[in-house]
């Protein structure tokens, strides 16, 4: 009898040890990507995970009174904010057009929660090799960088358009920081980054002057503004409108479009890129996604008098 009782045991065990092995690594705590229809268009909104960066980013011409107010009334911390990457993944016609390209790595400026675009697609079950064109917002790092973790450039297409404003790639030449208010290692995380992109991918970058039409309904446009080439995705299907912004829109500047955001590298012009495309996405009502709003990011626009307000969509499972 015991030794009955040792042997299913030991069965039970080995059963439990063999299922333990075949077993796939358990899945996120969090969700990463979430899926909206515009028309015929699929667009996939996936996280590159987040960004902790010092709250003064969030304004630096503001009072810091009155951004201490807006964090208490957020419930943010004072000290540091946790900004979402957040990246577009848009599947139209035979393309699978990949819209930005998240932070990739960078141990120096110790950003670990961030970079998790590739493994993200993975598990979304997109093939790297099926990405037909990649189209940039702006050649930060955190939209180009992960591009540049190492055997990603492998895995592309041999035939992939990246598609960016020629102002953009002009811009990086010879960057203007002197107007931009970074935490300290940036700048030069940012041109390198920058400058190694375009050597890497030059022979795929596809430019244009102000807009391009990528795919059927889906158009990009330069706003200038937070960089000089600094664009807009604009996707369009039936009676169904989504606008990816970029860096032109964060999540304070509903409440405060005045406030210049420490990456700006024209803060004047950005403000006013933010309030005319915050107008109009208010008088359309079309969906906006951006990539540094909290995920996923889906959301409308309304006019609250002299600013505005996020009304995030209801989940749709
Ligand atoms: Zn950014």
């Amino acid at each position: 009898m015991n030794q009955m009782i040792k042997n299913t045991q030991e069965a039970s065990m080995k059963m439990e040890s063999t299922s333990r092995a075949a077993k796939p690594a358990p899945e996120e705590l969090v969700p990463s990507r979430y899926a909206v229809r515009i028309g015929e268009i699929e667009v996939l909104v996936v996280s590159d995970g987040v960004l902790p960066l010092p709250t003064e980013m969030l304004g630096h011409n503001a009072d810091p009174a009155a951004r201490t107010a807006w964090l208490g009334e957020m419930f943010l911390p004072q000290d540091a904010f946790d900004w979402a990457l957040n990246v577009v993944v848009v599947r139209s016609g035979a393309q699978t057009i990949l819209i930005d390209a998240g932070l990739g790595l960078d141990p120096d400026l110790n950003l670990p929660r961030a970079g998790q675009l590739m493994k993200r697609l993975a598990a979304a079950g997109i093939d790297l090799a099926s990405v037909t064109d990649v189209v940039l917002t702006h050649m930060h790092m955190d939209h180009v960088g992960g591009l540049l973790v190492d055997g990603v450039k492998e895995q592309l297409n041999p035939d992939l358009r990246i598609h960016v404003a020629a102002a953009e790639v002009k811009f990086w030449e010879s960057p203007d920081f002197s107007h931009a208010v970074m935490p300290q290692g940036f700048p030069d995380a940012l041109r390198a980054a920058a400058k190694r992109f375009v050597k890497d991918y030059q022979t795929h970058l596809r430019l244009f002057e102000d807009e391009y039409e990528v795919a059927p309904g889906v158009v990009v446009s330069r706003t200038g503004g937070h960089t000089p080439g600094h664009s807009v995705v604009r996707v369009a299907s039936g009676n169904d409108r989504l606008m990816f912004a970029g860096d032109a829109v964060f999540a304070v500047g509903f409440d405060h479009p005045d406030w210049h955001n420490g990456f700006e590298h024209d803060p004047e012009e950005a403000a006013r890129v933010r309030v005319r495309l915050l107008k109009e996405l208010a008088a359309t009502g079309e969906l906006l996604v951006a990539t540094h709003m909290p995920f996923p990011s889906v959301g409308h626009v309304a006019v609250d008098g002299d600013a505005f307000r996020w009304v995030p969509v209801f989940w749709d499972y």
